[in-house]
């Protein structure tokens, strides 16, 4: 299903852009897709971005300084939908989690010398990295103040002690972005703090993969265990203590990119069902013309436009207040890793049995969009988060004057 921009909605050069990716994926990518269940190889990885460079539509989000072509955070939607067309699209463009989510990150509160050793290279694509934050039980997961790895000043740097899992990218990474609980003193509050810390650093180690459903990130997502791991004070990313909401300036973008780019998956699985509903005749009708089928197809227009509609507000919220930008994300992170996922699991079903076989990729999209129901907070924290930060800001609104609307009245008549 074509992304239908609205006449005047982005500037003259973002809609170029948008097509010259749009052309990209669909003559270049597309083609040389893998067969579905398989990771993108590194070697062919290496030739389609070298393609993409050639094409004009490399690094997309990336300040133009840095190698990229410099789109503005309210523009990246309708291009990284594009990319996400294919389901190796944003990597090819590298635009892909979790160095994209790094990249801005390092952007926004690197020093300039971080900028130099890690955002250089990784917006280049000659290197790649992870976010290293979750960890086994009691650890963090949903609730991130379980964090237990540690990081304590040891001489002039850090000692880095921890065990994460579910580490998108560690097995190809040359660096990490490691999220560590560090304690109040002189300098810095208690908290948490983030290190880059390069994977050859003595005491980093990879440990066992965890198979999971999706299957396009090279390496996948293992276990990596930090082992009295010494890094100087140039590692910390920002300031010390300040880790949790730095994660939060990450989180609020990387969430929202996540949205776009598994939009753009679900018009592609929109395009499968559609064109096997047009073709496929049963019980005297092409299936597009039986209600129940037509109902299916209605319900994924709705969630596809629906989630354009929240992603493009989110965007253009996010280029003007972080803050609320980031609380929006909650809302548009639950919306669309729901619809998007009911709209592919709606064309698996229209598809009949080859929606369930590796004839088309529909089953595998499935899998590869079912863990962002869960990863970059679950449908049920972020349900959790919204309604509490709701119910407070009506709380507030009401104490500093706005009239309540909660007493029932009582009616004449009716004591
Ligand atoms: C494919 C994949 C890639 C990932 N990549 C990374 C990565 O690169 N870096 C990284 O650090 N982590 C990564 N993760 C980890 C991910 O962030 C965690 O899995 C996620 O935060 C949930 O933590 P958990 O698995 O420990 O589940 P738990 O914290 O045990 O939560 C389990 C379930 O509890 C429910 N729940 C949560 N909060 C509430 C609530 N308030 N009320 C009611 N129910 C609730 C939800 O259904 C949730 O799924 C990845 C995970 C996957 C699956």
């Amino acid at each position: 299903m074509n992304t239908v921009p609205v006449a005047g909605a982005y500037p003259a050069p973002v809609e170029e852009l948008r097509l010259r990716t749009r052309a990209f994926i669909r003559g270049t990518v597309i083609p040389a897709e893998p067969r579905p269940g398989q990771a993108l190889n590194l070697a062919l990885r290496r030739e389609l971005q070298a393609a993409a460079r050639d094409a004009g539509v490399f690094a997309p989000h990336v300040p133009v300084e840095f190698g990229g072509q410099g789109l503005a955070v309210e523009h990246w939607s309708p291009v990284f939908q594009e990319a996400g067309y294919s389901p190796i699209g944003p990597a090819v463009l590298n635009a892909m989690a979790p160095d994209e989510g790094n990249m801005h990150m390092l952007q926004l509160i690197g020093s300039d010398g971080q900028k130099r050793k890690f955002l250089t290279p990784l917006a280049a694509g000659d290197i790649s990295s992870c976010f290293a934050m979750s960890e086994p039980h009691p650890g963090a997961g949903s609730d991130p103040d379980a964090l237990a790895t540690t990081a304590v000043r040891d001489g002039s740097g850090w000692r880095i002690d921890g065990h994460k899992r579910f580490t998108s990218g560690a097995t190809f990474a040359s660096f990490a972005i490691v999220m560590a609980r560090t304690r109040a003193d002189r300098e810095s509050p208690a908290g948490a703090t983030m290190f880059l810390v390069p994977m050859d650093t003595p005491g980093v180690r990879i440990g066992n993969p965890i198979h999971t459903v999706d299957s396009y990130l090279p390496g996948g997502h293992p276990n990596v265990h930090f082992d009295g791991v010494h890094v100087p004070g140039s590692a910390i990313l920002g300031e010390a203590g300040l880790g949790f909401k730095y994660a939060q300036v990450r989180l609020g973008p990387a969430r929202l990119t996540h949205c776009m780019r598994w939009l753009g998956l679900a018009r592609r699985a929109m395009d499968i069902m559609l064109d096997r509903a047009n073709t496929r005749e049963i019980f005297g009708a092409h299936l597009s013309q039986l209600g129940i089928a037509q109902d299916m197809i209605a319900q994924s227009v709705i969630d596809i436009e629906t989630s354009d509609a929240i992603i493009a507000k989110c965007a253009a919220l996010l280029a003007v207040d972080a803050k609320a930008g980031s609380a929006l994300s909650s809302v548009a992170k639950v919306h669309v890793s729901e619809a998007v996922y009911r709209v592919i699991d709606r064309a698996v079903q229209l598809c009949g049995g080859d929606g369930v076989s590796d004839g088309l990729p529909l089953a595998q999209y499935l899998n590869e969009v079912r863990p962002f129901r869960i990863y970059d907070g679950s449908t049920e924290t972020h349900k959790w988060a919204i309604a509490r930060r709701t119910a407070s800001e009506r709380r507030r609104a009401v104490e500093a004057g706005e009239p309540f609307q909660g007493a029932a009245r009582i009616y004449e008549g009716e004591r």
